[in-house]
């Protein structure tokens, strides 16, 4: 399989914000969001190939039974990363799987102790019009589906969706890098959203815009 990196570091988005992960970020992607900001996992030629086996083993260097499977977009390679969850749920790993809202995760996914962690991308990412919204609903109430939100435009788009849609996924509201996280709290406050969690990239403010952390 085509591997951007492998650490350990901790989780810095989402409802797994801030428990040690063994990060797997797998090679390209199909999208090309405005604001990407892992574009060295989505073009050019930095990557590594291995056998699943390899990766495996890499990965229990760490001694930390909690994966993310991140990219890119992981779903390019489907086949290996059933491959891979495969291995790591049968050996009691706990997976989660951070994947756009354009591609179905495949059946070991929906596993119990893996969970999914999609995006649906907003107006700012110039992406939205590839989102499957079929996907949304069905992600159960363990999973979560995260809106990256730049401006009023985004959180509007986000809103609307909700209101949609019948989401059972833990809903997560996270700023772009740079923007203002104030601004999206009292969006949220004025507009009652009690099921919206809003949350920072915790890596981000910690070691800033950096590879590897
Ligand atoms: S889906 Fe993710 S990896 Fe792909 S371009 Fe968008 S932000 Fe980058």
């Amino acid at each position: 399989m085509k591997i951007s990196e492998i650490f350990f570091s901790l989780q810095g988005e989402g409802l797994e914000i801030g428990l040690p992960t063994v990060f797997v970020r797998l090679f390209a992607c199909d999208l090309r969001c405005n604001w990407c900001d892992t574009m060295y996992a989505v073009e050019g030629r930095d990557f590594r190939e291995h056998p699943v086996s390899e990766v495996l083993s890499e990965i229990e260097k760490y001694e930390c039974k909690r994966v993310c499977i991140t990219g890119g977009e992981p779903l390019i390679q489907i086949k290996e990363v059933e491959e891979l969850s495969n291995h790591l749920i049968n050996d009691n790993y706990k997976i989660l799987l951070e994947t756009s809202g354009h591609k179905m995760p495949p059946p070991i996914l929906w596993a119990e102790n893996s969970t999914i962690s999609m995006d649906c991308k907003c107006p700012s990412s110039s992406m939205q019009h590839k989102m499957d919204f079929d996907l949304f609903v069905k992600l159960r109430a363990k999973d979560q589906l995260k809106f990256v939100i730049q401006d009023e435009i985004d959180y509007k788009y986000a809103r609307g969706i909700l209101n949609s849609y019948n989401i059972k996924a833990n809903i997560i509201f996270q700023p772009t890098h740079g923007s203002d996280l104030g601004w999206i709290t009292k969006k949220v406050i004025d507009d009652k959203l009690e099921f919206v969690r809003v949350l920072p990239q915790l890596h981000k403010i910690i070691w800033g815009d950096k590879r590897g952390v």
